[in-house]
């Protein structure tokens, strides 16, 4: 019935789902335990009215123009560019932090002075990882250093990952590096949009295929089984004898036979209010404040004149996978050990090969939207074309 069967309708599932049907004519399926498409990108309209992103908001931006062009074939965009600030000693600043915060928490000679070091030691426009900055023997750009990590960085870090800045991996906090301009963006990519009738109709519009089908609802494991023995897929009972492509956690599909890989969960609090607008930009974080990280208006990003706003907080939480709660493993924890088992798991992955492994969850890598579609895009080229 099926050439390929695909876990997950994420970016990572629908990328490959698309470029397998439409190039190859191969007759996918595509599972989900969710009882929608999109994965975590999934949005979709409240009670209210407003486009809402469930899992968390979503916000795309690439410098990749082949990512841009292949998804605009699906969508048409509109221009958004992303603003966050962050709560800090009772004032709204921009972050990433840059000259703009600087001239806002500390007084004017200090701020001046410390602009000039900045510009002078690393250039202006340049984006300096807290990690590197808090290296400076100078003591001045030592202190701002120390301001920076205490006020922006280590709480959140601590309630978004359990962790210190500096256990987990270092491209974790230098996603938000500090940005020696005056720009308030939080991304400087070129191509920055939304997808004009929000994510989830942009993989309609993907998996809008003859050749496609979905089964939603539906745990992997309560319709296939692999022999990781013989290397035979099972689907419904019956030998499966095509292509396994899976999206999930690359740990469960292997039994977590070398053990479990931790993994970071989210509690979104969603609320609406009689109110035209909340806060005045998109995202404001509050490192040092409450038990939330940040909160996320979604009018802001969807841009709709109606009345009433809805918001999102997202608390961080641990990861249990037996909690329906808590376990939705949002993020991958980066750490050394980690790292290990997960080459253990690459390793075994490595000699089945009716059997790919793509997606922020089976890569165990922090993919952003625009990377994950190049990822599977790349996963095709390599490993399908030649079909
Ligand atoms: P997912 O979207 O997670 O899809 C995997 C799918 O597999 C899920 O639908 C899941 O239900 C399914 N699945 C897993 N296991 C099984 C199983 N056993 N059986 C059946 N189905 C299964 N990126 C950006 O570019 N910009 C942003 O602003 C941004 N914000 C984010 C905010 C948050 C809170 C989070 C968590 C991520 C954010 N991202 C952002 C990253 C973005 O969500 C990911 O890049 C993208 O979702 C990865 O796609 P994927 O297909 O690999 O995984
Ligand atoms: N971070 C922080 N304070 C902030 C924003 C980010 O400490 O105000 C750190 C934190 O460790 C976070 C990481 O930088 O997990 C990456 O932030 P980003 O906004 O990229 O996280 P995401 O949107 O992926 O959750």
């Amino acid at each position: 019935m099926f050439d390929i069967i695909i876990v997950g309708a994420g970016f990572a599932g629908a990328v490959l789902a698309e470029r397998l049907a439409t190039q190859k004519n191969k007759r996918i399926l595509i599972i989900d335990k969710r009882q929608h498409i999109g994965g975590n990108c999934y949005d979709c309209v409240d009670e209210h009215g407003v486009l809402i992103h469930k899992y968390g908001p979503h916000l795309f931006h690439t410098d990749n123009k082949s990512v841009f062009d292949y998804l605009s074939q699906f969508t048409q965009w509109r221009p958004y560019q992303h603003e966050v600030l962050a709560f800090i000693d009772g004032q709204k600043v921009p972050v990433p932090f840059n000259l703009n915060s600087l001239h806002s928490l500390l007084p004017k000679s200090l701020a001046d002075s410390l602009e000039l070091k900045l510009i002078d030691k690393f250039g202006y426009g340049v984006k300096v990882p807290i990690l590197e900055l808090r290296n400076e023997e100078d003591k001045e750009l030592k202190f701002l250093a120390d301001f920076i990590y205490e006020k922006i960085f280590v709480n959140y870090t601590a309630k978004q990952w359990g962790k210190k800045p500096e256990d987990i991996s270092p491209e974790v906090t230098g996603r938000v590096p500090v940005h020696i301009s005056r720009d308030n963006r939080y991304f400087q990519d070129k191509y920055q949009a939304i997808p004009s009738q929000g994510y989830t109709k942009v993989f309609d519009k993907m998996l809008d295929h003859p050749n496609i089908s979905l089964l939603l609802n539906t745990d992997f494991k309560d319709v296939c089984n692999v022999n990781f023995q013989t290397g035979v897929i099972q689907f419904m009972e019956s030998d499966f004898k095509g292509h396994l492509i899976f999206t999930g956690l690359i740990d469960e599909l292997f039994n977590s036979q070398f053990g479990e890989l931790p993994y970071r969960s989210l509690a979104f609090q969603f609320d609406h209010l009689a109110v035209d607008q909340f806060q005045e930009k998109t995202t404001i974080n509050y490192p040092n404040d409450y038990d939330f990280t940040r909160i996320t208006e979604f009018k802001h990003i969807s841009q709709q004149v109606i009345s009433g706003t809805s918001i999102v907080k997202e608390i961080p939480q641990d990861f249990e996978r037996d909690n329906p709660e808590k376990n939705i493993p949002y993020y991958p924890i980066f750490t050394e050990e980690n790292k290990k088992k997960l080459e253990r798991y690459q390793d075994f992955a490595s000699q089945f090969d009716n059997i790919t492994l793509a997606g922020r969850l089976a890569e165990n890598r922090y993919y952003d939207m625009d990377d994950i579609v190049a990822r599977a895009l790349q996963v095709f080229d390599d490993k399908f074309s030649q079909l």
